[in-house]
């Protein structure tokens, strides 16, 4: 089964044009670098430094939901979300490293100095905040697997998703998740989707 998941995301990052990722299978998708983010008992998936993580009880599921999961994560890894959180991180930990580090002090008198560090200290921190707390990242992951599967697809596999996932303690794992009526999608489209995605024009996107 892991072959189709492996044969989709070759043709993904084909047309996308970048290095096929790492795709492991784990029951549960805590890595200890991510501690924070990554720890749920939920089954799902996931992405981060060029790997994406699978739930084993996904595995099975319908070829649309698979294509859709790929295309969002392989969305993550293409927008470089993990680099974008990395980065500000290693900023605020200099930041605060060169502060604290006592042999320095005689030259962190000037004022302008002082200040520059803070700006970027703030600024880092500021961006972490936004980046983490928004559904900023989500959305674009989403509009890049509206490159790959199309609009439609996009807003079928997520609501897909959520009831594969929220249908675990009811249903056997490997059950397909029920479908999905063309009211829950209007009405999603309606509700909950960015307005880049919202925007795009359904035609555009079957490839
Ligand atoms: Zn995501």
């Amino acid at each position: 089964m892991l072959d189709q998941w492996k044969a989709d995301l070759q043709q993904f990052t084909e047309v996308l044009g970048i290095r096929a990722p790492r795709i492991v299978v784990k029951r549960s998708r805590f890595e200890p670098i991510w501690c924070v983010t990554s720890w749920s008992a939920k089954p799902g998936a996931w992405a981060g430094l060029n790997t994406i993580v699978v739930s084993p009880q996904l595995l099975s599921c319908s070829p649309e939901l698979r294509r859709y999961l790929l295309a969002h994560e392989l969305g993550h890894i293409a927008r470089r979300h993990s680099t974008r959180v990395i980065l500000p991180l290693l900023v605020i930990l200099l930041c605060v490293g060169v502060v604290s580090f006592h042999p320095l002090q005689p030259y962190l008198a000037p004022m302008p100095l002082r200040l520059f560090i803070a700006a970027l200290f703030f600024s880092a921190a500021g961006y972490v905040l936004w980046f983490t707390r928004g559904f900023a990242p989500e959305y674009e992951a989403d509009a890049v697997a509206a490159r790959l599967i199309g609009k439609d697809a996009v807003i079928l596999g997520y609501l897909r998703y959520g009831r594969a996932v929220r249908g675990q303690h009811d249903h056997q794992a490997s059950q397909a998740p029920k479908e999905v009526t063309e009211d829950e999608v209007t009405l999603t489209v309606v509700s909950s989707f960015p307005p880049s995605l919202k925007a795009m024009k359904s035609d555009n996107s079957a490839k």
